[in-house]
């Protein structure tokens, strides 16, 4: 846990021609106090605007800066995501490329980091967005992965985080996850914490995103809760619920039988002769979709040599010495 140590700054962009050039001159003057040696690295996600054409230019005139044109729009996601996998810095920080963040607060979870945190996460306490479509559904969202992840978190949409370089990179991102790097990253054992920081209403350039991300955020949410506990397991998810399913159709199905042998009663007429066949068919095709699964994580491991565990330190000696 060495500190103070080097810092890449990573900001995925798309169309944010009117913005970027600013954020530089703001990130850049932050960095420069603070005398640490320091990288920034913008990610422009496919801009079809001039965004791409300024980080060039500004590239030009500072060596500390970074750049990474994707060919098309992958998403914000994939762009911090190849930003870290560039950044050479022991501390990464991310943060949004639209005035939104602000980088003054750089320092403070810089300090937290010192303090032997691995995730830093910016909580936007004074948020400067819309209430409906925004404030609410986040509350909402931030409460729940909270209650499912086990890490209670005011804010997971503040793009403005600090990570241990090397605790980050054991984490893949696909799709849409950024929103969830702290749980994800309490997967590799990290400790985690956030911090209040600003929060500006976005002056320039156009959000993004809308209220359509809500149902995307819920399955997102269920994946995580999956990915979190069941990730090297998945047939104790998937055959638990089948289990489940197939006894309960089971007893059903054998308390009718008892009625038909005992009483006599006419079996075709009775739903719950159907809900029994429904329970046992679904029970069996979990159980063996879970071995499925099991399967398919075993091909993952071992095709990439990847370990169900994460090692933080060893001491090397015994039989080698
Ligand atoms: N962004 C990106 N690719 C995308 C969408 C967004 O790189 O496909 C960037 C965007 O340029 C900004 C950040 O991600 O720097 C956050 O986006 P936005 O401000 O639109 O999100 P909001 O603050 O409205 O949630
Ligand atoms: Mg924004």
């Amino acid at each position: 846990m060495s500190f103070p140590g080097s810092i890449s700054i990573v900001v995925p962009l798309y169309n944010e021609e009117e913005n970027v050039r600013e954020l530089y001159s703001r990130i850049s003057r932050v960095m420069k106090k603070m005398d640490l040696p320091f990288e920034i690295i913008f990610i422009n996600d496919g801009s079809t605007d001039r965004t791409w054409k300024h980080i060039q230019e500004i590239s030009t005139q500072d060596i500390s800066v970074r750049g990474m044109s994707f060919r098309r729009n992958y998403g914000q996601t994939a762009a911090m995501s190849a930003g870290i996998e560039a950044s050479r810095g022991e501390v990464i920080i991310t943060l949004d490329g639209d005035l939104q963040n602000d980088p003054s607060d750089i320092p403070l979870l810089l300090e937290k980091i010192r303090e032997g945190y691995d995730v830093v996460s910016g909580w936007r306490k004074n948020r400067q967005d819309a209430l409906v479509s925004r404030k609410i559904p986040s509350r909402i969202a931030n409460w729940l992965i909270g209650k499912m992840t086990g890490v209670e978190l005011h804010d997971y949409g503040c793009s403005l985080k600090a990570y241990r370089s090397e605790v980050i990179k054991e984490v893949d991102l696909y799709g849409e996850l950024h929103r969830f790097i702290p749980a994800l990253a309490s997967m590799v054992g990290a400790r985690v914490t956030e911090i209040p920081v600003n929060h500006y209403a976005r002056t320039r350039g156009t959000s993004k995103y809308g209220i359509s991300r809500t149902p995307k955020v819920f399955l997102d949410l269920l994946l995580v809760r999956f990915l979190l506990r069941y990730r090297t397991r998945p047939i104790h998810f998937l055959g638990g619920a089948g289990l489940g399913m197939g006894l309960t159709g089971f007893l059903i199905a054998f308390y009718l039988t008892l009625k038909k042998i005992f009483m006599g009663e006419e079996l075709s007429r009775r739903p719950l002769l159907l809900f029994a066949v429904i329970l046992i068919l679904f029970g069996t095709q979990l159980v063996t979709t879970g071995f499925l699964a099991e399967l398919v994580i075993r091909t993952y491991y071992e095709s990439q040599d990847k370990k169900p565990y994460w090692v933080k330190e060893m001491i090397e000696g015994g039989l080698e010495n």
